[in-house]
């Protein structure tokens, strides 16, 4: 007889594995630890004995989702620039009074670390609300070397809460300071150096990530990075192409990167690059819909080269003020042309490729760590489908209910 810790039955599996949604109607789920046991038809389940059962009364379960590409972290808002635009502002005017990402910066440098820590908590709470259980949180608004390790050790901080984990990212070129604004060698000789410096020495960060774009940093500058960053042995990721084609994904295939995100603009030879390398596109519709852009990214292209496609919130102050999972996989689907098969992998399997996770979670099956996110819905699709309906019955982290609900059996 097999003994286990838990056992879930009485659901509806959507496990991700395979090509497709992995469906398995009528299923059961036993975990030992963090991990995964057994899963399969309820009928195929062999004799056990679980410390706790669970009866999940027709629900059905998915991996817990998977965020990957988050600004969490950040001082302020920008909804008066938000109401100054619709009532008829000019971006450049608003900049011009200090506005745009300089003001986050501000906000984000004279925040204190508990305000930092409650505002990054509430946002991380409402993305769980949305089935998340692993998120992955960026620097990018300190921009100087006490800031942007204050960043980290927050989203550190965040993920020392059992219900979810926290991966980080290190972007320090994000945007160019206003104290640097005549002098863009010194502030990527910064980044490169003492900032990634203070970074590593603090294991702060788990990947590297940098702004690809006219408005922020040159290829040149990218690769200078990117350079810094694999001499300290740290992966790389890319916000690529989203305003215009700059050749960001082909850059951040050459670098072996786990995520081109964005790629709005990505050129035919950049999606081929990538699905070389295996870069993950990380599409981010938030973003895409708050700037009212036009071109969406080459979805067909990433199809036809066989690139994966993850799909994400970039919660973030100015173009993605968005914190609902839900809504980013509507958006993914009614703005890109995603199939909600393709959404969901994308929050589930392929993002936990784009933050090195792949062999670990994302997928339901033996092996795989206990992340389950349990949805009041009579089929799959239903997540992408509707616009702000609470879905979500409850979640399991490793392996522990979240919250934790009554027990049967
Ligand atoms: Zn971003």
């Amino acid at each position: 007889m097999a003994r286990w810790d838990g056992l879930w039955r009485n659901l509806h599996l959507a496990t991700m594995a395979g090509d497709g949604l992995g469906v398995v109607e009528d299923g059961a789920i036993a975990t030992v630890g963090e991990r995964i046991a057994w899963i399969g038809p309820a009928a195929a389940l062999p004799a056990g004995d679980a410390a706790r059962t669970y009866d999940l009364g027709g629900a059905w379960v998915t991996p817990g989702l998977i965020d990957c590409h988050t600004h969490l972290v950040f001082g302020g808002d920008r909804a008066a620039e938000f109401e100054l635009r619709l009532t008829g502002v000019p971006y450049a005017e608003i900049a011009r009074r200090g506005g745009g990402i300089r003001s986050t910066v501000a906000a984000t440098r004279a925040a204190s670390d508990a305000e930092l820590l409650a505002s990054g908590r509430r946002r991380l709470e409402a993305l769980r609300a949305g089935g998340v259980t692993t998120v992955e949180i960026k620097s990018g608004y300190g921009l100087d070397v006490a800031t942007e390790c204050r960043m980290l050790r927050i989203a550190r901080r965040l993920g020392e809460d059992p219900g979810i984990d926290v991966v980080t990212s290190f972007l320090g070129a994000h945007a160019l300071p206003a104290e640097f604004a005549h002098d863009r060698a010194a502030y990527l000789d910064l980044v490169t150096g003492p900032m990634l410096e203070a970074v590593v020495a603090e294991r702060l960060a788990d990947a590297v990530d940098g702004f690809g774009e006219g408005i922020a940093f040159t290829p040149a500058e990218i690769e200078q990075v990117f350079s810094a960053a694999l001499r300290h042995g740290l992966p790389v990721k890319l916000h690529a192409d989203q305003l215009s084609d700059q050749g960001g994904a082909a850059l951040a295939a050459r670098f072996k990167g786990l995520s081109a995100d964005h790629l709005e603009h990505a050129s035919a030879a950049g999606v081929a690059a990538m699905a070389a390398a295996g870069t993950v596109a990380v599409l981010l519709p938030g973003a895409f819909y708050t700037l009212k852009e036009t071109t969406a990214p080459p979805v067909g292209l990433f199809r036809r080269h066989g690139v994966a496609m993850a799909l994400a919130t970039d919660a973030n102050p100015g173009s993605s003020p968005l914190v609902s999972p839900l809504l980013a996989l509507n958006m993914g689907c009614t703005l890109f042309g995603l199939t909600p098969t393709e959404a969901l992998r994308g929050m589930t399997v392929h993002a936990a490729t784009a933050l090195g996770l792949g062999g670990d979670r994302g997928i339901l099956e033996p092996g795989k760590r206990a992340d389950l996110a349990i949805w009041r819905i009579g089929r799959p699709a239903e997540l992408c489908y509707w616009l702000g309906q609470g879905l979500l019955e409850g979640l399991v982290k490793n392996g522990r209910p979240w919250p934790e609900p009554k027990e049967s059996g």
